[in-house]
Order: C-alpha cells, then sequence, then structure tokens
C-alpha cells in the first residue's frame, strides 16, 4: 500500500497536492508489518496518510507552505501524528498549503499552487487545498488538514470529497503550527462517512500537550438512514442569498433528500453572521502576528545574513514571509496595538460571543444547522489572487463556526455544471459542541 501511494503520488506531480514526501516511509510500513507478525491489532494497519505541511511529523520538513521554514526538518510528531503512526497508518507525504494556512485557494504557497483535478484552471480551495487533492485524486484515502476558518471544508467542497472540522479541543493541537490558537483545529478528509470515523477514532481524544484538549473519548461510526428520521434540520436564512444556481439546486435537492428520509427542515436565521467575517479576521490576524513571532531566523529555518542582529531577523522575515503572510502581521499587530484594542480586537471578541450565543439558542430548537460550504464551487486560479478581501469572502459560511468552536461537516453533495465543467458543491452540516459523532452518523445515513 505504502509503494502504491508512493507511485500514486510521483504520477500525480503536475497537481502539486504533495510538497515533500516522508523519507521513513517504507521503513514504517515495514515496522507496521513486523508489529502485525507480532500479533498487534491495529485499527489503520499500513493504512497511508498524508497530512497537511503545518503538522510535524518526524524526520520530515515541515514548511508550513513558506521560504522562511525551507529545511527545517521536525525533531518531533505532532500528536495527531503519534497517533495515526501507533494505530499503523504510514504517513508517506506531506501536503501543499496556503502559506501558514492564510488563504483559500492554495496558491500562495512557495511551492506554488495546487491544482483542482476537477479543472486544471481552477483552485482546490484552501489553505488545506493539497490535503483535499490528495484524496479527491486518489492518492490516499485519508488525509489531515487543519482548519481555522474553513480550510478543512472549503477545500473539501471544492475537491468533492468530506471534511470535517470537530469540536475546538476535539484533536489536539500539539505539533501543529499554530495559526490563530483561539480557533485552530485539525480535521480529516475522506471519500466515505466510514473513513472519517475510523480516523477521527484515532485521532480524536484527550491529550495532556494541549491545554485546550477535551476529554471526550471518540466513538465515531458510519450511520444508516435511521439517523436522518426525526432529525430537526434547521437551513440558515443568511446563507441562502449569494450562491450559484448550481449551488443553490445542490442545497434544494439535499433537503428535499433530508425530508424524504424522515427529516424536518425549516429556517433559522443567524443574523450576526453578517459580522463574522469581520470579527474572525479581526482575531485571526493578532493571534498570528503574535504566533509568528517566533520566525526570526533565529531556531527555525531560514536565516538571512545581517550585519547585526536585528538586520538579521528583520530581513529573515522580509524574504522569508510572503505578502499575505506579512499583510495579516501588520493589520493583526495594529488591532492589537495600545488605542486601537478596544475598538478592534476586544470588539471582534464580543461579537465572537453574539454569535456563539446565536448557536446556543439555534441548537435549542434544532439537531443540525446547514448552509452551503461556499456559495460558489471552485473558482479559476489568478481569480481572486490580486483582492484579499475578495479571497476572505469565500469564507462568508465558514469562518463563524470557529469562532463558536462547533464542529461542522462538508458532505460533497453534487455539482454546478455552469461552466460547462462539473464542479463539485459541497453542504455543510453544523452541530453542538462535541456532536462530532452524529455528522458522521448523518453522512453515512445519506450515503
Ligand atoms: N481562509 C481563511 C483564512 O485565510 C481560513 C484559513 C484556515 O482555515 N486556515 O484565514
Amino acid at each position: 500500500l505504502t509503494t502504491q501511494a508512493l507511485t500514486r503520488i510521483e504520477s500525480a506531480r503536475e497537481l502539486n497536492a504533495v510538497v515533500s514526501v516522508n523519507p521513513n516511509a517504507l521503513a514504517q510500513a515495514r515496522a507496521v508489518q513486523s508489529r502485525l507478525e507480532a500479533g498487534e491489532s491495529l485499527p489503520l494497519a499500513g493504512v497511508p496518510v498524508i497530512v497537511k505541511d503545518n503538522i510535524n511529523v518526524t524526520g520530515t520538513e515541515t514548511t508550513c507552505g513558506s521560504r522562511i521554514l525551507r529545511g527545517y526538518v521536525s525533531p518531533y510528531d505532532a500528536t495527531a501524528a503519534a497517533r495515526l503512526t501507533r494505530a499503523g497508518a504510514v504517513i508517506v507525504a506531506k501536503a501543499n498549503m496556503d502559506e501558514f494556512a492564510m488563504g483559500s485557494s492554495t496558491e500562495s504557497s512557495a511551492h506554488g499552487p495546487t491544482l483542482n483535478p476537477w479543472g486544471l484552471d481552477r483552485v482546490p480551495g484552501g489553505s488545506s487545498g493539497g490535503s483535499a487533492v490528495a484524496v479527491a485524486a486518489n492518492l490516499v484515502d485519508i488525509s489531515l488538514g487543519s482548519d481555522t476558518g474553513g480550510s478543512v471544508r472549503q477545500p473539501a467542497a471544492f475537491t468533492g470529497v468530506y471534511g470535517l472540522k470537530p469540536t475546538y479541543g476535539r484533536v489536539s493541537r500539539s505539533g501543529l503550527v499554530a495559526y490563530a490558537s483561539s480557533l485552530d483545529q485539525i480535521g480529516p478528509f475522506a471519500r466515505t462517512a466510514e473513513d472519517l470515523a475510523l480516523i477521527m477514532n484515532v485521532i480524536a481524544g484527550h491529550d495532556p500537550l494541549d491545554a485546550t484538549s477535551l476529554d471526550a473519548p471518540p466513538t465515531f461510526a458510519a450511520g444508516t438512514p435511521d439517523d436522518l428520521r426525526g432529525l430537526r434540520v434547521g437551513v440558515i436564512t443568511e446563507s441562502l442569498a449569494g450562491n450559484t444556481a448550481g449551488v443553490d439546486s445542490v442545497l434544494s435537492a439535499m433537503l428535499d433528500a433530508l425530508r424524504g428520509a424522515g427529516a424536518t427542515v425549516s429556517e433559522v436565521s443567524v443574523p450576526e453572521l453578517k459580522y463574522a467575517i469581520a470579527a474572525y479576521y479581526l482575531i485571526a490576524m493578532p493571534e498570528a502576528s503574535s504566533n509568528l513571532a517566533r520566525f526570526d531566523g533565529m531556531v527555525y529555518g531560514q536565516r538571512a545574513a545581517g550585519s547585526d542582529l536585528t538586520e538579521a531577523m528583520t530581513l529573515t522575515r522580509e524574504q522569508g514571509f510572503g505578502p499575505e503572510v506579512q499583510r495579516r502581521i501588520l493589520i493583526g499587530t495594529y488591532a492589537l496595538s495600545s488605542g486601537y484594542y478596544d475598538a478592534y480586537y476586544s470588539k471582534a471578541m464580543k461579537v465572537r460571543r453574539l454569535i456563539a450565543d446565536r448557536f446556543t439558542q439555534a441548537f435549542a430548537q434544532f439537531d443540525v444547522l446547514v448552509t452551503p460550504t461556499s456559495p460558489f464551487p471552485a473558482f479559476r486560479r489568478g481569480e481572486k489572487t490580486s483582492d484579499p478581501l475578495a479571497m476572505y469572502a469565500a469564507d462568508v459560511d465558514t469562518v463563524a463556526i470557529n469562532l463558536a468552536g462547533l464542529p461542522a461537516l462538508s458532505v460533497p453533495a453534487g455539482f454546478d455544471t455552469a461552466g460547462g465543467v462539473r464542479l463539485p458543491v459541497g453542504i455543510q452540516f453544523i452541530a453542538p459542541p462535541l456532536q462530532d459523532e452524529r455528522l458522521v452518523r448523518i453522512a453515512g445515513g445519506l450515503e
């Protein structure tokens, strides 16, 4: 299986989904073989997995899609990676991503853009575009990404696979290079609900190395149509405007399928959603500006030559970080500075609370909430690169979920054919905290 995955990775190089191959993959596969022969029972024995390049895996390069980390080799495993390996999986490669997970198209990587197999002129979504394509193009069956504001769900939607953003704290962040710590979650991509269940049962659960980790042992299983009967589904009113006709018709078909399976469907308004993008970026950028302060050439990756320490650090950051990362560090630092803190960061935190409270209210009436994962299918490469605000707007349906810490799953639900190509459309299911399991059961029920 490992050899097969490595061969597929090699033959799909034009997609640029993978940035480096794990030099220890075959040795690890042999170690799994010996463990099996010794009678160990391994839930993911020999299963090849690809992980996003911001997840540390011992002995592999972790670049986060950035020049600044070129040559940095991880001395340890992220908890999620360690758990995969312990379960018998073989991490075969690292996946391409937007630089430091900032983006919605996987175009800002120092390794160049990842292509969408459904249309080679299209983006795969982002920031976990490489992980999504790894599963969509059948390089592997399961992969890991990270989702701070939609980076697992949106690329899953753009490439026609499942993408789960777990409840905040469900999967350890230890060893995930931090972007915005209060929003970041590692999440899986898969082509079946069963595979989602298999990988979540391995990677989720309490970890003493992550202070925000929750003590909620995973009990995932792919569901049956029974899980849809009597399900109270709320469609978020604000997500019904501004979609392409193709997205609208896939959403209608999904709602019909849910009704047909015995669910009740009605609308629910979350008016605060209109502030979600502004609040998200005013929280994510300050956290990023703080988290990325550690990349100054002294400990990790590249170091530029300078006549003194300050110059070396300044040049390292100037040459190492791409334009989007520099933009966010500047805005984030500004929003945290004294005199502006109350006007921006602290205001955004209040909006965050209002959004979370409104979701709590909605869940008094509904078991799950539904929106399109994105208002449109995969856009063309280059279409939004010169307009950061248009790129940020691509997250309109996903960022609020991270602000509220909720679990959400993008389900591949159909196609938008308007552009003359079949482009996948995803529908997002949102559940109350710790009901990640229910989302996977619903996915199984819909299969
Ligand atoms: N596109 C969003 C951003 O750039 C989400 C990124 C993510 O989830 N990592 O912040």
